[in-house]
Order: C-alpha cells, then sequence, then structure tokens
C-alpha cells in the first residue's frame, strides 16, 4: 500500500514539478503551429480579418502577415493582442531574415524571443521577463509570398512550479499518513485474523482443538474462521469417539480372548471341566470376537471407499421371512419373541448382501438393547412405489440428545463399557453408509424406556420401467 502510494508520487511529482516547463512550451508550441497552419489556408478568404481575430484571441498571441517581395516585407494584416508582442517592432531587414530562415527550414520557424535576442545582439542582450515564442510561416498563395508571423508569451513557470511544489509536499503527506492508517486498517483487519487463523489450522493436526475467541474481522474471514472451528470441533469428536473406540475394543477383545484362555486352561487342567456348557462359552466368545472383527472390516473398507453395490432382483418378503426364522431359532430358548406381519410380493432390485447386513444390525440393535422386554417386531409393507421396513423393539430407547449422533461411526449413547454391550459402536454407521449407497430413505423414532423403531425404504422393482431403461 506505501509502496502504491509512494510510487504514484513520485509520478505526481515528475509531471509536475520536473515536466512542467517542458510541457506548458510544448503546449504553446502546438498550439501556434496549429493557428499558423489553419490561417494559411484562409489567406485571402472574405472573412480572413475575422478568422485573425479569433485565432488571435483563442491563442493569446499577436499575428501579423506580411507580403514578402524580395527583401521587402509589407504589413498586410497585424492584429495587437498584448502590448507585450514585439513582432509589431520588428524591423524589416529581421523580418525578412526570418522569413528566409523559415522558408530554408521548410516554411515553418519557432523561435523563443530570447535566442533571437542572443543571436541578434551578442551576450550582452538582456532576456526579456517573459519569454515569447515567435512562430513564423511561409507561405505562397499563387504568385504572391506571405509570411504568417506569430508571437505568443510563455509564461514563466517557476511560480507555478513553487505552488505546485508546496501542494504536492501537503498532498504526500496526507497521502502517506491515509496509505499508512489504510495498511494499519488492513492488517488488523485482514492479515492478522488469517494470521491467526493459520496458526490455528497449523495446531489442528497436533491435536489442538481449543476453541479461541476469534478477531474481529470481515464477513468472508469471519466466516473462514467459523468454519474452521466447526472443523476442528468435527475432528476433535471424531478424535475423542476413535479413543473411546479403542479403549472400548481394547476391552472388548481382551473380556473375551481373556475367557477363552481361562476356559481353555481350565479343560486342558482339571478333569472332568471339558464339558459341552464350556465349549460353549469358548464358541461364543469366539463369535463375539468374529463379530467385532468383521464390524471393523467393513467399516475400514467402507472407510476406503472400497464400497460397490452388486444389484440383484429379488423377493425381500421372501429374505425377510427366512431372517425372521432364522432369529427365532437363535433365541428359541431366551424367551425372545419376534413378531413380524410381512406383505408379500415385495420385490427390489438391490445389493442382497449388503442389505440383510442393514437389516441384521438393526435387528441385532432391537435385541440388544431391549432389555427385559424380550420382544422384537418387524414389519415390510408396500408403500405406493416404495417398500417400508420396521424394526420395533420395546427397550431402552434412546435420550433425544443423542439421536443425532447414533448413526456417526464409533458413537455409544453408553459410553461407560458394560459387559451386556458388545457393540463396536460401528453398526449403525455401517446401515447408514449402505442405506445411502442405495439411495434410500431412512430414520429412527424413539422414546427413553419405552423403545425405538428404526425404518428405511426402498423403490419397489418395476419391471415395466426397468425394461424401459434397458430399452
Ligand atoms: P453398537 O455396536 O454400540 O450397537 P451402533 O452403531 O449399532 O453401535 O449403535 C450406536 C448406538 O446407538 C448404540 O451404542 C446404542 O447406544 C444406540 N442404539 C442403537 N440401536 C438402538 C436401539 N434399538 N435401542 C436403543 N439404543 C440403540
Amino acid at each position: 500500500m506505501l509502496v502504491f502510494t509512494a510510487v504514484i508520487l513520485l509520478g505526481l511529482w515528475f509531471a509536475q514539478i520536473v515536466l512542467f516547463g517542458n510541457f506548458h512550451y510544448w503546449n504553446i508550441k502546438n498550439r501556434m503551429t496549429e493557428n499558423a497552419y489553419r490561417l494559411a489556408i484562409d489567406i485571402g478568404d472574405e472573412s480572413f480579418e475575422e478568422k485573425i481575430e479569433r485565432a488571435a484571441e483563442d491563442g493569446e498571441a499577436c499575428i501579423v502577415i506580411y507580403r514578402i517581395e524580395g527583401d521587402i516585407a509589407t504589413v498586410v494584416y497585424d492584429y495587437e493582442e498584448s502590448p507585450a508582442c514585439i513582432v509589431h517592432h520588428l524591423d524589416s531587414a529581421i523580418v525578412s531574415e526570418i522569413s528566409e530562415h523559415a522558408s530554408e527550414d521548410g516554411g515553418l520557424l519557432q523561435i523563443r524571443l530570447s535566442e533571437l535576442l542572443r543571436e541578434m545582439g551578442g551576450e550582452e542582450q538582456k532576456p526579456p521577463e517573459t519569454d515569447r515564442l515567435l512562430t513564423a510561416l511561409v507561405v505562397t498563395e499563387g504568385s504572391e509570398k506571405y509570411m504568417l508571423f506569430l508571437d505568443a508569451a510563455i509564461f514563466p513557470v517557476e511560480s507555478t512550479v513553487s505552488t505546485l511544489r508546496y501542494q504536492l509536499i501537503y498532498i504526500s503527506i496526507g497521502l502517506l499518513l491515509i496509505a499508512t492508517l489504510l495498511s494499519a486498517i488492513l492488517s488488523m483487519y485482514i492479515s492478522a485474523p488469517i494470521e491467526h487463523i493459520t496458526e490455528k489450522s497449523k495446531r489442528l493436526p497436533k491435536g489442538e482443538y481449543k476453541k479461541e475467541k476469534h478477531l474481529r474481522s470481515y464477513r468472508e474471514i469471519e466466516e473462514l474462521s467459523d468454519t474452521l472451528a466447526h472443523a476442528a470441533d468435527e475432528i476433535s469428536k471424531v478424535d475423542r469417539l476413535q479413543k473411546e473406540l479403542i479403549a472400548n475394543i481394547s476391552h472388548d477383545l481382551r473380556t473375551p480372548l481373556t475367557m477363552i484362555i481361562g476356559y481353555g486352561e481350565v479343560m486342558r487342567d482339571i478333569e472332568g471341566e471339558n464339558t459341552p456348557e464350556n465349549v460353549q462359552v469358548i464358541i461364543d466368545e469366539a463369535k463375539r470376537l468374529s463379530g467385532l472383527v468383521n464390524d471393523l472390516l467393513e467399516i475400514s473398507r467402507i472407510q476406503g471407499g472400497d464400497v460397490e453395490r452388486r444389484d440383484e432382483i429379488f423377493d425381500f418378503s421372501a429374505l425377510m421371512r427366512e431372517t425372521v426364522e432364522r432369529y427365532r431359532r437363535l433365541k428359541e430358548n431366551s424367551g425372545f419373541v419376534f413378531e413380524d406381519s410381512i406383505e408379500d410380493g415385495i420385490t427390489v432390485k438391490a445389493d442382497k448382501s449388503k442389505l440383510l447386513q442393514v437389516v441384521y444390525n438393526l435387528i441385532n440393535n432391537a435385541v440388544n438393547y431391549s432389555e427385559s422386554s424380550l420382544k422384537v417386531q418387524l414389519r415390510l409393507y408396500k408403500d405406493g412405489d416404495k417398500m417400508h421396513l420396521d424394526v420395533i423393539d420395546f427397550g431402552v430407547g434412546i435420550p433425544p440428545e443423542d439421536i443425532e449422533n447414533i448413526w456417526q461411526r464409533y458413537y455409544k449413547v453408553d459410553k461407560v463399557h458394560r459387559r451386556s454391550n458388545l457393540g463396536s459402536g460401528l453398526g449403525l454407521s455401517i446401515v447408514r453408509e449402505i442405506l445411502e449407497l442405495h439411495g434410500a430413505r431412512y430414520g429412527v423414532q424413539s422414546t427413553l424406556g419405552k423403545g425405538s423403531t428404526f425404518w428405511f425404504e426402498l423403490p419397489l422393482y418395476d419391471a415395466a420401467s426397468d425394461r424401459l431403461l434397458l430399452d
């Protein structure tokens, strides 16, 4: 900003102070040349005198027109604009000499009075107070030869330049002050907050997510700062969840492993302990481990972007019937009731194994969070051109403040580890990823202590439109 102002000021100084005199002289010279040529065209016209007057007044110049015959110069027109003009007082010999010089120079001669006097009278000639520019243009009109002689003042520019210099000094000081002030404001409102944001961003990878008051700035920068704060917030949340997950998973892995090892050793060392019940404990614990590892593998695949839909057309009603049966058999001895109301003939085009995983995850959650209610309801029905599935339990329910978060990876409502809750916090995020991959609508309604309903919708398979699409 300061450099920019300085460059502009330098430009101004150079043009106004250094070049001002030259500009002024160059301007007069051009104007006189132009006037002379314009008048030369009109010599002999009826309104010539009028034109001379106008040219003289416009150019603030005296104009004399001579007819040249050999050495003799006769005044044809004479217009005195200012008593300071000298063209009226030149002697005929000088005039004819000037006309000769002009003729030699291609018709036009422009000379300063001071120069002329020096040539005429040598060094001792006192230069005039206000210098003048003499413009002589020799033209031939038929057999006549004329010389137009224009005489204009070259005003001394020193006083103007010194006024300008004073003015420019004040302007420069003023501008530099304004530039300094503006730079300070800009740096306060733009640079400083941006540096602050950059600093904050650099600290993010080191795990510093502290909230800080942001500096006052323009809206866009404040928005940027808010976005960063939001991102930091989200990252810190994921970071925290991930730490919790690691803590939980290590616990989850350690408990079944301890059990397996413990039971294994007991069965090896103590006679009579090699019972089917003990073997079952080992199998159950190994299954829990396997489930946990499967979840982790699934989510890491999804995270790696390695998900592909392998669509097939299948009977969703049949799939649900089979699934419910399987759960009934699995939970036969636990007193769990699976109620179902499954509408027939629901066909969809989707990735069957992934959807089965969704259904399993939802039913497993319903079972795991049922507590003592021991009842899960499954409802599948057509709703217009869609199918709708509800997985309903009557268990613990979800607190309203957690309901938004349960779909996030590693999120668990009950953060204190309980043996009965063996979830990894990944089940619902897998459900979400798969349903979003299918463009399905999904959601949950839940009342704390009363139970939850997880649902999703998929478009029904329409053979006609599918054929149309293929065509
Ligand atoms: P988890 O493996 O811990 O079950 P999920 O991603 O499947 O992880 O679910 C996330 C959290 O949502 C669970 O920890 C649980 O607190 C809550 N949740 C999921 N399903 C239910 C349900 N049917 N009833 C009550 N809470 C549920």
